[in-house]
């Protein structure tokens, strides 16, 4: 077979060597390869039912706009499908408002419903602001990844969602995988999942449709379809320990294509042999807010309780 042509269709010039496979591929054999990939994703995780309203975690970036093209055409097969895109404004200057500006764009180019909210208007400061006034001490992904998740989940309710969709690809699957073995944190190991689902209904189920599709491939789906990317970094962006991670895996596929898929495999395989259980099973209701808690407190008051705010002024939520 020519190398410069695609080892799919055989017609057209390669665009794209897919070196896990061992095979290249034109632009539309790709992109199709991609949206199939998708596709089995959901179906053998049993992510969607065909009348889910799905809230899908736009931030702005290459990963979760192109999770959005995707799921669009994915959905326009299913007439009783409902799809809203939800954006959380951490309130990060500089940063958030190119984000929000591209979700705006393309959730109406592509003609979903969008629904914005923002940590101000939830928790009544931004990020910037909580972080200057914290008084414990950890990194500003630990505060954002907690007080987003909560955003999330509220602005998924407000909007009637059924299931909330999050675009973490094969690479960010990996690297948590990693992140929560390194620092032992078994629990959160067997926890992650594709799919987090809670049988008792305390939180909407999570899934993450891109889960089985590499990073890089999925921002040239983006690029294939003319998307255009965020080009600021997140001012924050120093979570040291996940940085070597991506880092040292992405020397790994390059030196050995695969390696990748097959640690995230054994990784599945390893959640299932130490059968977890529900995740939610030992959650009850956040004596504050309402949301799922592992304690009294959910993280998010935990978290805005410790700078002594929210719990003698309660703000009120979305809801
Ligand atoms: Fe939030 Fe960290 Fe992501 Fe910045 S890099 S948006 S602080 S989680
Ligand atoms: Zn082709
Ligand atoms: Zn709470």
């Amino acid at each position: 077979m020519d190398p410069m042509i695609c080892g799919t269709c055989g017609n057209h010039p390669a665009f794209y060597r897919r070196e896990y496979e061992g095979v290249a591929l034109c632009k539309a054999c790709f992109k199709t390869s991609i949206e199939r990939r998708v596709k089995r994703t959901i179906g053998r995780w049993k992510m969607f039912e065909p009348n889910d309203h799905i809230a899908v975690a736009v931030s702005g970036g290459k990963d979760s706009l192109t999770m959005l093209m995707i799921l669009k055409k994915l959905a326009s097969r299913f007439p009783r499908t409902k799809l809203t895109a939800v954006t959380v404004d951490e309130g990060i200057a500089g940063y958030r408002e190119e984000a929000v500006e591209l979700a705006q764009n393309y959730t109406k180019k592509l003609d979903v419903a969008h629904e914005i909210v923002s940590f101000a208007d939830i928790f009544g400061y931004g990020l910037d602001d909580f972080l200057r006034e914290r008084s414990e001490r950890l990194t500003a992904c630990s505060y954002c990844g907690v007080f987003r998740r909560k955003a999330i989940n509220l602005a998924a309710r407000k909007v009637g969602a059924t299931k909330i969709a999050t675009a973490h690809n094969l690479d960010d699957v990996v690297q948590t995988y990693l992140l929560n073995l390194f620092q032992g944190d078994v629990d959160r190991f067997v926890r992650s999942s594709p799919v987090l689902r809670d049988s008792r209904g305390m939180f909407l189920t999570r899934v993450k449709p891109l889960c089985e599709v590499p990073e890089r491939e999925i921002a040239l789906y983006g690029y294939s379809e003319g998307l255009v990317f965020q080009s600021v970094s997140c001012p924050y962006m120093t979570e040291a320990l996940r940085n070597e991670l991506r880092s040292a895996v992405n020397k790994l596929e390059i030196a050995h294509p695969g390696v990748l898929y097959s640690s995230y495999r054994a990784m599945l395989r390893l959640r299932g042999l130490a059968e977890p259980g529900v995740p939610s099973s030992t959650l009850v209701p956040c004596s504050n807010c309402g949301e799922p808690a592992s304690s009294e407190l959910c993280e998010a008051c935990r978290m805005v309780g410790a700078r002594g705010t929210m719990l003698e002024n309660p703000r009120p939520t979305l809801l």
